[in-house]
């Protein structure tokens, strides 16, 4: 039974997969107060990463993204306040603002804001076949621009971009991906596997240009008809789209004063500044037990355990967020598993052959195991997860061999003792 009396209100902001979860999450563990969940999108919460894969391919559609059916949340009594959009919080009455007027309070709030894509700054980049990929409008908007024998340059080489890239060639568009840094996915990857997914991009009759600098867009008749590059390259096309990176919606929190820094600050229960204020998923900054600091990090896996925490915390059962990150792309056949994180890593030890597309890349610091990506080993991942939960420490010899089960790795006297 919970202690929180059953007046009290929690209002969400934010209706994804963070919010959503919150939302549930809260009944299942025994809140009786009123929950109310507050989005600016149209739509049910709905799951992003079929946004850039298989509803971008025409072979899911919207109801298949909805992450649960209306009747979830009347069963569990969350009330949906959809599309309402939120623009201001007034902590001195505890209630929050909506763009029509209405008012509602709160006796504990929770920002689930998440985030929006990254402008590019360019001249040119205000034409309309300038898109991004964030929301289901914003992928209905692409899709009408994905005709086949059309060019697309997608600015950007991370998953987003990669994502986009292999749909597109794959319905018969003509695709340049134009990435500024020296290999596509710099930021979360070794080079060994920047250098095979740039292969297999390749292979498969995109376009990959690392190490270059957009400078410009071209318009005829009001639209993009050529990516310029500072060497002068024209690289002509039909559609863009910019896949850069990501902005924390923080704007709530900093107008009410909360602490904000990349994302909205929490201790490791998901409570800001003000503990009657929660902050959940792709907008939060929380300190992370397994890696000794604080990260923001955007993916499912994290919002999901993010939001069990937060409703934890709002029915008063403190525990620590102390998950280990994970994330996974598709591309082609391609089915990329990666667990914690590939920075600060000394050695990296390959197991498998790229070229039969099923391997793993183990990032080793210090002889521990501190991040692995795994290609097509479902199985082999579920090991790495466990491995990289408890750095354990590992010779390599025995992570490339191939005839000795990764399961071996797991005995106790491998253990490092966890930072
Ligand atoms: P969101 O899902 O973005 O939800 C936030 C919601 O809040 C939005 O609907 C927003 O409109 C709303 N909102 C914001 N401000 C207000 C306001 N003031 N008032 C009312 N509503 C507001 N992760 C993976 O783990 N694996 C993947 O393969 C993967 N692929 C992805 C592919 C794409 C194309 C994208 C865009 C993301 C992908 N992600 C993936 C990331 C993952 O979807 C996000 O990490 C996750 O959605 C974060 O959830 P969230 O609830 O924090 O934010």
């Amino acid at each position: 039974m919970s202690d929180i009396p059953s007046q009290q209100t929690t209002v969400i902001v934010g209706a994804g997969q963070a919010g959503s979860e919150v939302a549930t999450s809260l009944r299942q563990q025994g809140y009786t107060g009123r929950v109310v969940l507050i989005g600016d999108e149209p739509h049910l919460p709905y799951r992003r990463p079929p946004l850039s894969k298989a509803y971008l391919a025409g072979e899911a559609d919207a109801t298949s993204l909805l992450i649960k059916p209306r009747a979830t949340y009347e069963k569990a009594k969350v009330e949906l306040l959809i599309p309402a959009q939120v623009v201001g919080v007034n902590r001195d009455a505890s209630r929050i603002e909506l763009a029509d007027g209405r008012v509602q309070t709160y006796d504990k709030l929770v920002l689930a804001t998440g985030g929006r894509p990254r402008p590019l700054q360019l001249p040119g980049a205000d034409a309309p076949n300038v898109l991004t990929l964030r929301t289901l409008a914003d992928v209905d908007a692409i899709r009408r621009e994905m005709q086949p024998g059309h060019r697309l340059v997608v600015v950007g080489g991370g998953y987003i971009g990669l994502e986009l890239a292999a749909v597109a060639v794959k319905l018969g568009l003509k695709v340049t991906v134009l990435e500024s840094a020296p290999r596509v996915l710099v930021r979360v990857t070794a080079p060994e596997m920047s250098a095979f997914y740039a292969r297999v991009h390749r292979e498969a009759g995109v376009n990959v240009r690392t190490g270059v600098a957009l400078q410009r867009f071209d318009q005829q008749a009001g639209r993009v008809s050529a990516a310029v590059l500072a060497d002068g390259t024209r690289i002509q096309t039909d559609v863009v789209v910019v896949g850069i990176g990501l902005i924390p919606n923080v704007e709530l929190a900093r107008n009410a004063a909360l602490e904000v820094g990349d994302g909205i600050m929490v201790d490791e229960h998901g409570r800001t500044s003000d503990p009657d204020i929660l902050a959940v998923g792709d907008c939060a900054n929380q300190p992370n037990a397994w890696l000794g600091r604080r990260l923001r990090m955007e993916s499912v896996p994290n919002a999901m355990e993010q939001a069990r925490t937060v409703a934890a915390t709002l029915c008063g059962k403190l525990q620590a967020f102390r998950a280990v990150p994970w994330f996974w792309s598709d591309q082609y056949d391609l089915k990329l598993q990666m667990v914690g994180l590939s920075q600060g890593y000394d050695q990296v030890v390959l197991r498998g052959d790229p070229s039969s597309r099923s391997f793993c890349a183990f990032y080793l610091c210090d002889g521990a195991v501190v991040a692995v990506d795994a290609v097509n080993r479902a199985g082999e991942f579920m090991v790495a997860k466990r491995l990289v939960a408890e750095r354990v420490r590992a010779d390599a010899q025995c992570i490339a061999d191939e005839k000795q089960p990764l399961q071996a790795l797991l005995t106790p006297a491998s253990m490092a003792t966890p930072s």
